[in-house]
C-alpha cells in the first residue's frame, strides 16, 4: 500500500460492518535515510503511521487478536468496523516508535517475533541483500542461478534487481537462501553482514519483548525461529523451527503463547502439515499474508490480512 496523504482513507475503506480487517505492518521509522533500502516501504514513516492510526481509531473499533479469536470461537458478532493491528518479524521500532502512538490512541496490536532475529539481532536475507545493493559501487551483477545479468547503475536498476531476487527466493527452496546472500555480497564486493543497528534492521531485545507482554495494548506471538518458509521444510526441520521459537519465547518471557503468523504468509508458504504441527503446540490462531477481510466464520489458521507496510 502506498504511504502518502491518502493512507488513512485507504485503510478506512477496508473497514466493514460485519467483517474484521487485520492490518499487517513490519516497522515504523522516524526518517527515510537510504536511497534504495526500504523501497518496498516495509518500514512506514512515523508521521504516516500516526495519521493512519488516528484516523482508523476514529472511524473503527480496535480489537486485539485475542478478542478476534473470542468472537470466532463463540460465534459472537464483533463491534462494527473492527480492526486488528499486527506487526511481523520483531523490529525494535515496534516498541520505540509505534508503541507510544498505539498506547496514546488506545489501539491494540500483536507483534509476531522471529526468535533468531530477536535473540541475535539478525537481519532477514532480504535486508542483507538490500544493504549490499545500497552500498555497492558495482554497476552490474551476474549470478549463476539467475539467467540474465542485471545493471545496477540507477536506483531503478537496483530496484528491478531486488524485485527479481525477491521473487526468485520466495518461489525456490529455503536451503539456497544463505548461499544466495553470500553470492550477492561476493559479487557486489561487500563484506557480508548479519546484524546491524540501523532502524531498518535493529530488532527487539528480550527485555522489550517482556515490556510488550506487560503492556495492556500489546501482545506477542511467534513468527518462526529463522524466518524460513514453513511449507518448504522437511517434517524434522519444521518441528525444530517451531520448537526452537516456542522454547526461546518461553525461556525468555516465562509465557506460553498461543498466537503465531506464517513467514511470508502466501498460500504456498503454509499447508495442512504446518497447521497441524502448530495445533499440536497449542497455537490456536495464525494469520496469513493473503489479502482480504475476515468474518466470525473464518478459520483462525486462514485469516487474511491487509499489507500496509
Ligand atoms: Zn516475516
Amino acid at each position: 500500500m502506498d504511504h502518502d496523504e491518502n493512507l488513512p482513507k485507504k485503510m478506512e475503506e477496508f473497514l466493514s460492518k460485519n467483517k474484521i480487517a487485520i492490518f499487517l505492518f513490519h516497522g515504523v521509522i522516524k526518517k527515510q535515510k537510504h536511497i534504495v533500502r526500504n523501497y518496498t516501504r516495509k518500514n512506514i514513516l512515523e508521521t504516516y503511521f500516526f495519521k493512519a492510526m488516528k484516523h482508523i481509531k476514529k472511524h473503527g473499533n480496535s480489537i486485539s487478536m485475542n478478542e478476534l479469536l473470542y468472537y470466532i470461537s463463540n460465534n459472537q458478532p464483533p463491534p462494527p468496523r473492527s480492526f486488528v493491528i499486527t506487526f511481523d518479524d520483531g523490529f525494535e521500532n515496534n516498541i520505540s516508535v509505534a508503541a507510544p502512538i498505539l498506547n496514546d490512541l488506545k489501539i491494540h496490536a500483536m507483534i509476531y517475533i522471529t526468535t533468531n532475529f530477536v535473540d541475535k539481532n539478525m537481519m532477514s536475507w532480504i535486508d542483507q541483500i538490500e544493504y549490499a545493493v545500497e552500498y555497492s559501487k558495482k554497476t552490474e551483477i551476474k549470478l549463476d542461478f539467475l539467467k540474465t545479468k542485471f545493471e545496477l547503475k540507477t536506483k531503478k536498476n537496483k530496484i528491478h534487481f531486488l524485485n527479481h531476487i525477491r521473487k526468485y527466493v520466495k518461489t525456490s527452496s529455503n536451503e539456497s537462501i544463505d548461499l544466495i546472500v553470500q553470492k550477492v555480497f561476493t559479487e557486489l564486493e561487500q563484506d557480508i553482514i548479519y546484524t546491524s543497528n540501523d532502524p531498518l534492521d535493529l530488532k527487539l531485545s528480550w527485555k522489550q519483548v517482556n515490556e510488550a507482554i506487560s503492556n495492556d495494548y500489546l501482545d506477542i506471538g511467534g513468527h518462526s525461529h529463522s524466518h524460513k518458509i514453513l511449507s518448504f521444510l522437511s517434517e524434522q526441520e519444521l518441528k525444530k523451527e517451531l520448537d526452537t521459537s516456542l522454547k526461546l519465547i518461553k525461556n525468555n518471557t516465562e509465557k506460553d503463547i498461543n498466537h503465531y503468523s506464517y513467514p511470508e504468509g502466501l498460500s504456498n508458504c503454509y499447508n495442512k502439515k504446518v497447521i497441524n504441527e502448530l495445533k499440536l503446540r497449542k497455537i490456536n490462531c495464525c494469520p496469513t499474508a493473503i489479502e482480504g477481510l475476515n468474518t466470525i466464520y473464518s478459520d483462525p489458521f486462514h485469516l487474511k490480512r491487509i499489507m500496509v507496510a
